[in-house]
């Protein structure tokens, strides 16, 4: 229940910390770097992402580095796809529109006028630039709390005006993003603004890649997004380390869905099927929504992606005390068995549910201070002791699901400061945690195993064609 003490060796090396702290965790720090064994290093580059200058980037880029997304659309037998690589140089591309200093107003006639935003830019002044006076722009924005949205201007955007031969404002409107257009129109009730949000059609895309130094600069070069890379690694989660395990020559095949509006993609789905081989073992993953309409990755032939419990609860902790049998306590001073695991970490860091399951306690109880009980079937028991506080909507009774908040670390009870006790049984006896073979979440069933397979072996011999569509024409 309680951290090591100061002058104790580290009970464990800061690799096998890795090892044990949450697969969260493992995956953004290991999008980002290759593995390392600097677990604090790691934390701090947690905000980086994909996002980082390009420039940069390049710097960083392997020489060797070999990516290989789909080269001509036209040469695919799947004529709807599309080189995801389009997505980042769409971001790189997308540079503020230029504007040339004098004529920001365009008029294609008299009555109709266009303005770009450029730096500077107000409401006020854009309404000044097609002639129209500052009481105007108060009678906009005060006409709906939604015309507020017009002030949030952003560098490039163009914002169209409607006049009537006598020059006052009929109507305004812009875009506000590819899926977004707002309008505001008078009539002689005042102003009335709508809003128009555009469906995207869904396509979908593949990409494959070979990792030769990061997993998040292979994929970005093959046409990832981050939040796809995320998600990929999040999918694999259970059976690949991605912090450790991740070696040069893994690969991965995706096919994921892309928003498309006018032919141009402008933003990333889910992932319907992923393969990755870590060192020369390949796992698939299928997504599949049930008749229920609940959606989650199954390998191949069904068997779920999912364990039945995360390994550990907290995120960027350190494992302060192991399970053992039999120990000296450090308050009590005497030997008495350690039948959980210990993770320090600040107060109010969130701690997860292990399981989906059923809050037995959500309280007091005793040493352990505050304490969270859950019921994971009628195997497995999973305690959650010293906690600061408990999660909204966490109580006694409450059902909750695997990866779910349910308090925060603190240090009540018998204990010397923050960290978390957590403790795993199994029909009633502790066990270590840690060194348990996780159970697996059940798989597809049975009533569901045709349409599953139905939709599961197309994308899988999809995944095949197309990877020997790229490599024989990277070969040419
Ligand atoms: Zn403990």
């Amino acid at each position: 229940m309680i951290n090591t003490p100061p002058k104790a060796p580290p009970l464990y090396p800061k690799s096998h910390l890795l090892a044990a702290s949450g697969i969260a965790a493992l995956l953004s720090l290991a999008l980002l770097v290759f593995p390392s064994s600097d677990v604090e290093a790691k934390k701090t580059t947690l905000n980086l992402d994909l996002e980082t200058p390009a420039d940069q980037l390049t710097q960083e880029q392997d020489a060797q580095e070999q990516i290989q997304a789909t080269p001509d659309v036209t040469a695919s037998p799947f004529a709807q796809i599309e080189n995801g690589a389009d997505d980042t140089q769409e971001t790189a591309t997308a540079e503020p529109v230029k504007v040339e200093p004098a004529p920001t107003v365009v008029a294609k006639n008299p009555n109709h006028k266009e303005v770009v935003v450029s730096r500077g830019d107000t409401l006020s002044t854009l309404f000044e630039k097609v002639g129209l006076p500052a009481s105007a722009v108060h009678e906009v924005l005060a006409s709906d709390k939604q015309a507020r949205q017009f002030s949030q201007l952003k560098h490039g955007q163009i914002l169209q005006f409607e006049l009537s031969p006598q020059g006052q404002l009929k109507q305004l409107h812009s875009k506000v993003s590819d899926l977004e257009s707002i309008s505001l129109s008078k009539s002689d009730k005042g102003y009335a603004f709508s809003r128009e949000i555009t469906k995207p059609s869904i396509r979908t895309a593949y990409v494959h890649g070979v990792i030769n130094s990061s997993l998040s600069q292979s994929a970005q070069r093959a046409g990832l997004s981050h939040s796809m890379t995320m998600d990929m690694a999040s999918v694999f989660g259970y059976d690949i380390d991605f912090a450790q395990d991740i070696r040069q020559g893994d690969e991965f095949d995706v096919i994921y869905e892309q928003k498309v509006i006018n032919g141009k993609t402008v933003s990333t789905g889910n992932i319907l099927s992923a393969r990755f081989t870590n060192r020369g073992k390949t796992y698939t993953a299928v997504r599949y929504t049930n008749k229920q309409g609940n959606s989650s990755y199954y390998t191949a032939d069904g068997n779920s992606m999912r364990k039945a419990f995360i390994r550990t609860p907290v995120d960027f902790a350190r494992i302060s005390s192991m399970f053992s049998m039999g120990r000296k306590h450090p308050i009590l001073n005497k030997i008495r068995a350690h039948k959980g695991v210990d993770y320090a970490a600040p107060r109010g860091t969130p701690i997860k549910a292990t399981g989906d399951g059923q809050v037995l306690l959500a309280g007091r109880r005793g040493g352990y201070g505050n304490t969270v009980v859950i019921k994971h079937g009628n195997t497995y028991q999973t305690l959650y002791g010293h906690m600061q506080g408990f999660a909204k909507g966490i109580q006694t009774g409450s059902n909750v699901r695997q990866g779910q908040v349910i308090g925060y670390i603190g240090t009540t009870g018998l204990s010397t400061g923050p960290h978390l006790h957590y403790e795993f049984q199994v029909n009633g006896v502790h066990v270590d945690p840690l060194g348990q073979k996780l159970p697996m979440a059940d798989p597809i069933a049975k009533a569901e195993k045709q349409r599953f397979m139905q939709q599961s072996q197309p994308l899988m011999a999809r995944m095949d064609q197309e990877k020997s569509t790229l490599l024989a024409s990277n070969k040419r």
